[in-house]
């Protein structure tokens, strides 16, 4: 996250960032989270830190309004990792994998910016990823059509799994085969 980032989070006592990271205010000498509803500080008067260790070591005093010193789970976190293993087990199996992940109660356009900012990749990269490695290893180990392969992965044709593959791998298909 960048500054500009976290002091919107703090703007709009944002709770999605709690336990994300702290900001502390110069003038008070208090830190809180981004949620603490206490009056928004001067923007040149504060500063963040991962940890409410690293404020307190810093000489910051947690506050006692929002208890910055009790907060040490990562809500995003374990929303990028079940987001992560809800794709690794399902990826090819689209509607239940949207249906999963309409479950966790966020919206979808969340769920992309919290994946991203934690794995640093897209997540239709990284389900492409995926889909690839499983294209090459049935490729190597089966004697299946190409075509098949295709469906399998759940391509809707030859044309947009051979493009598809020559994108990412810079050479067809075919010459993987066997
Ligand atoms: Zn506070």
């Amino acid at each position: 996250m960048t500054e500009d980032e976290m002091w919107k989070a703090v703007s709009e006592n944002d709770d999605a960032y709690d336990g994300i990271f702290f900001y502390a205010v110069k003038s008070t000498g208090i830190y809180c989270r981004p949620s603490c509803k206490s009056k928004l500080p001067k923007r040149d008067n504060v500063g963040f830190f991962d940890t409410s260790i690293e404020a307190q070591v810093a000489g910051f005093r947690p506050c006692k309004r929002c208890r910055s010193d009790l907060c040490d789970y990562q809500p995003i976190k374990e929303i990028a990792q079940e987001v992560k293993t809800l794709i690794d087990e399902m990826w090819n199996e689209k509607h239940i994998l949207d249906k999963q992940l309409k479950n966790i109660g966020i919206s979808n356009r969340r769920i992309v910016d919290i994946f991203k900012e934690e794995y640093g990749i897209t997540l239709t990269e990284y389900i492409a990823n995926l889909r690839l490695e499983e294209v090459k290893f049935l490729l190597k180990t089966t004697d299946d059509a190409i075509i098949d392969i295709a469906y399998s992965i759940g391509f809707g044709g030859i044309s947009s799994f051979y493009s598809f593959f020559k994108k990412r791998v810079g050479i067809s298909p075919w010459y993987i085969e066997g």
